[in-house]
């Protein structure tokens, strides 16, 4: 009997009604179970689907202290709401199953499974580990916290799944038994959700959990498997994968043996070559030779948004990574260009979801060479570095910025914040500023 079957007789809830929700009452329902749909909303932005497909399905939308969930057997709940909210908790005391959609998908699954996870670079990470096993001849589905929902996955005929997965969905997965599991690195993020740091680091180590390959990094102690399972590094330096000087040039190597010249990437920085270590790292096992990941990182040229290079004018270069919306993102922005020629001047700010910035004072010290700080939280940023600007626009920002800049300098967007002060999400934030860039100074 498979494990859908055993669901038949019981009594399912879905708790949040969000995309991925919304996900998970599709995939039951394609498979005629029946759930009761709650939420704490009165209006989910999920309802005009819901309305015209699944009208026959009992709703309590409304205060949860009404929905009753120790009613149920098993509730999927979505990554939106904690564990610990009070009639959750309360819930899983009287008994009640609750689960997420990627544990679901790991009970149901079949076929192997590599996941990702980390505060920064998962989804530049999963993107290109795809992009390899493709060109290595296996049909991958890629999807979790990117693109896909993880229960519309089992629907493709794949060879593997790659799975970019968040805290908040590794919260209620505990079967996933991954052929290759990674933390990439770990820095403080979501802490208007956990409690402290270590919190976040638990949740975050459950995709060890069962998995036959662990992938760490060698030089972020957060990210080491608690088990001893079987476990590989990588790191720039004294780690499994890592970059070795070959005949006066940079490579990516295993244990001291070159694979690929560094020079092979179009990714910038050296949080990219942290990015495509773990990938080779995450490969381990499939003993790929260098053509496959030669060819991949050809076709490879990065995410949108993610240090994107935009385009040199009058010979200064403009790089985009409006997705750097965190401490940890920056710092590996700056520090990874900071190796290039020429100034570094860094557009800044926005707002810092309340999290310590003070681990950006030394490295805007050692790297940056002009700081221009906009948006809610940028009169905190400006403070941490003597003689950095102050603007109010985007506009103003790019205009000072070529104003600054000289041939061979960078500019660069990376606003170790989120963009929700000033626009409707980073994409609109990063847009804006590369149509600064290019429009002629007035
Ligand atoms: P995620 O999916 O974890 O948000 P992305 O690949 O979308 O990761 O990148 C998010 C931000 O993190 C971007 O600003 C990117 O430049 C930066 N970044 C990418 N890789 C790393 C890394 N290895 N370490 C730190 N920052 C990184």
């Amino acid at each position: 009997m498979s494990y859908l079957d055993t669901l038949k007789d019981k009594r399912i809830a879905v708790l949040g009604l969000g995309v991925s929700g919304l996900g998970t009452v599709r995939f039951l329902h394609a498979h005629g179970l029946e759930p009761v749909l709650i939420d704490s909303r009165e209006q989910v932005p999920t309802r005009v689907w819901l309305d015209s497909q699944v009208p026959q399905l009992e709703r309590r939308f409304g205060s949860l202290a009404d929905a009753h969930l120790s009613d149920f057997d098993l509730i999927l709940i979505g990554p939106g709401l904690a564990l610990s909210t009070p009639e959750v908790k309360e819930a899983i005391s009287a008994g009640v199953e609750v689960i997420g959609d990627v544990e679901l998908f790991a009970r149901i699954n079949t076929k192997p499974v590599l996941a990702v996870t980390g505060s920064n670079g998962k989804s530049t990470v999963v993107s290109l580990l795809a992009n390899v096993l493709e060109f290595g001849g296996l049909h991958v589905g890629l999807g979790g916290n990117i693109g896909t929902a993880v229960l519309d996955l089992l629907a493709q005929d794949a060879d593997a799944y790659v799975l970019e997965l968040s805290s908040f969905q590794l919260e209620t997965t505990s079967s996933l038994q991954a052929k290759a599991a990674c933390i990439l690195n770990l820095c403080e993020d979501h802490m208007d959700r956990y409690d402290d740091m270590n919190g976040y680091i638990a949740a975050k180590q459950r995709i060890y959990k069962g998995c036959e390959l662990a992938v760490f990094n060698a030089h972020d102690e957060d990210t080491t498997p608690a088990d001893t399972q079987s476990q590989i590094s990588f790191g720039l330096d004294n780690a499994d994968y890592h970059v070795m000087l070959h005949q006066g040039e940079a490579y990516f190597a295993y244990q001291n043996t070159p694979i690929l010249a560094c020079s092979k990437t179009f990714l910038p920085g050296t949080h990219n070559r942290l990015n495509i270590l773990a990938v080779m790292a995450l490969c381990h096992e499939f003993a790929f030779d260098a053509g496959i990941f030669e060819r991949a990182l050809q076709e490879f040229k990065g995410l949108d948004h993610r240090c994107q290079y935009v385009d040199t004018r009058a010979g200064v270069r403009y790089f985009n990574d409006s997705k750097a919306t965190n401490v940890g993102a920056t710092i590996a922005a700056i520090s990874g260009l900071s190796q290039e020629p020429g100034k570094l001047i860094l557009i800044a700010g926005g707002d810092a979801k309340g999290a310590d910035l003070s681990g950006l004072k030394q490295p805007l010290g050692d790297f940056v060479d002009e700081l221009i700080c906009l948006g809610k939280d940028g009169a905190a940023i400006a403070q941490l570095k003597a003689g950095s600007h102050q603007v109010k626009t985007m506009a103003e920002a790019v205009s000072l910025a070529k104003s600054l800049a000289h041939s061979g300098d960078i500019v660069l967007l990376a606003p170790a914040c989120a963009s929700l002060d000033m626009y409707p999400n980073y994409m609109v934030r990063g847009n804006d500023f590369a149509q600064h860039v290019q429009e002629e100074q007035s």
